[in-house]
């Protein structure tokens, strides 16, 4: 039955700043090392955002509800950290060089080192909602404190979080598979500015054309999804950005993988609340998580 599932996820829209910057849950009974994050689906705005825009686009950049979706990873012995601010406030999916100098009041005090997702207006800090037609987040500059302090209160802790779970977990294991966790708009290949006859997957997994994981454990993961009657593309179109480049290194057993949802399968784009697959595709996730843990359990024989 359907009947208690909530409409949508809560959101607050005006949060006194700081606020402790992520949730982490433990494994439950025997821990495996497998570390799983969802650095978007935070929906607690600072209220020191200072934006001006429409509060709506400002959650078109959420991955509303990623974390809920994938509730179950702890019950087959995962650690789940989870973002509890937003990305469109700062991206912890970004390094923090990847910053866009003509946000700022002033000069950074280091150099910075813009990728495409600058280019694109949505890097550390992001310029517009994420799509070209969209209008600019500030309607003012911001100070070079201002943006440190949210690195020092938000993004800094959920990295070091993040690093001290990975490196716990293959330090007593000796290795580590790491699921980065996010969803996608169903306009992803337009927003991308990207020409594509296929339509977009269900899933996109991302290990940046091989680098960032084992091809098997990428493989063994599209499998999952797929015999659930899920599409799955790889890399395409996205290939995992800051958090799997930084911590996926197969040579060493370090295995890092993003897994895009299509929000297409749970949410109403439009109003974010939960659609009416939110529940299949949550048991589906559930089944999934347990096949993870046991390729992993295997790993370690
Ligand atoms: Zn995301």
């Amino acid at each position: 039955m359907t009947a208690s599932r909530p409409l949508a996820v809560p959101v607050h829209a005006s949060v006194p700043t700081p606020f402790p910057p992520y949730t982490l849950r433990l494994p439950e009974g025997e821990a495996l090392p497998l570390i799983c994050d969802s650095p978007h689906s935070g929906t607690m705005y600072p209220d020191d955002f200072g934006y001006a825009v429409p509060f709506e686009l400002l959650r078109g950049g959420e991955d509303t509800d990623v974390h809920v979706l994938w509730q179950a990873l702890p019950s087959v012995g995962a650690t789940l950290l989870a973002a509890e601010f937003p990305r469109a406030y700062i991206d912890p999916n970004r390094d923090v060089d990847d910053l866009d100098a003509d946000l700022l009041d002033g000069p950074w005090p280091t150099p910075l080192q813009p990728s495409e997702k600058t280019r694109l207006g949505i890097g550390l800090i992001w310029r517009d909602a994420g799509k070209n037609s969209m209008p600019p987040i500030y309607a003012r500059k911001l100070s070079v404190a201002e943006v440190q302090s949210r690195i020092a209160t938000y993004h800094a802790p959920y990295h070091a979080a993040m690093r001290e779970q990975i490196e716990a977990a293959h330090a007593r294991f000796g290795a580590v598979w790491h699921l980065n966790l996010h969803s996608m708009p169903a306009d992803s290949y337009e927003g991308l500015g990207i020409q594509s006859d296929p339509p977009l997957a269900d899933f996109v997994l991302g290990d940046r054309d091989g680098t960032t994981a084992a091809p098997e454990f990428t493989a063994m993961v599209a499998e999952a999804l797929k015999k659930r009657g899920f599409s799955v593309a790889i890399n395409d179109p996205f290939k995992g950005v800051a958090l799997i480049a930084r911590l996926g290194r197969p040579a060493e057993r370090r295995h890092s993988l993003q897994i895009e949802i299509h929000r297409g399968l749970y949410m109403d784009e439009a109003t974010r609340a939960r659609g009416a697959g939110f529940d299949a595709l949550q048991d589906a996730l559930t089944q999934v998580a347990r096949e993870i843990a046991s390729y992993v359990k295997d790993q370690l024989k």
